[in-house]
């Protein structure tokens, strides 16, 4: 049994609503217990200007899947919310993207852990800490820090 994070982001259609879809599709996943869910945050879009902001939160769950078991699972559920890749940063019905997976460091083509951008990320790493304030990213130290060092980037709690 390992224990994954994952990050939930929506900036099309009912933002919301795919966020609040998505976690009762991951309580449905097989050999995986949704065991918390962040509250809905609302940030402006990186690194694209003149886009929707996003509605984002953070799922943690047990699982018996495969990290990579897990990231196919994860894609699934994004194409039945219409997910489509018309180019880099393109706004997105739903994203789903596994930013921890146990204390995996890693990289391959496919599957990259900790996800590459995450200690970066705001509205990632601020619903993290309400799921585990003294949670540790692999490789870059405490997601707390992390989150101090992303002061600038606006990210409000929706509820
Ligand atoms: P992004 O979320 O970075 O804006 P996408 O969701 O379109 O972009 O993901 C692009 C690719 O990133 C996917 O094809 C996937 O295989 C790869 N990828 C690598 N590591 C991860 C990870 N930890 N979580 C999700 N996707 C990942
Ligand atoms: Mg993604």
């Amino acid at each position: 049994m390992s224990t994954a994070y994952i990050g939930i982001g929506s900036n099309q259609g009912d933002a919301r609503a795919h966020v609040r879809q998505a976690f009762e599709e991951l309580a449905q996943l097989p050999e995986t217990r949704l065991e918390a869910r962040s509250g809905l945050y609302r940030s402006a879009p990186l690194d694209a200007p003149g886009q929707p902001d996003y509605v984002n939160a953070v799922a943690g769950v047990d699982t018996d899947l495969s990290a990579a078991q897990l990231l196919a699972a994860l894609q699934d559920i994004e194409a039945r919310h219409g997910r489509e890749r018309p180019s880099a940063n393109a706004p997105r019905t739903l994203d789903l993207d596994l930013l921890l997976y146990g204390e995996a460091s890693f990289g391959s083509a496919m599957l990259t852990l900790p996800h590459p951008r995450m200690h970066l990320r705001a509205f990632v790493l601020i619903p993290l800490l309400e799921l585990d304030p003294l949670l540790e990213v692999p490789g870059h130290g405490a997601a707390r820090a992390l989150a101090a060092a992303c002061a600038g980037q606006r990210v409000t709690r929706l509820d």
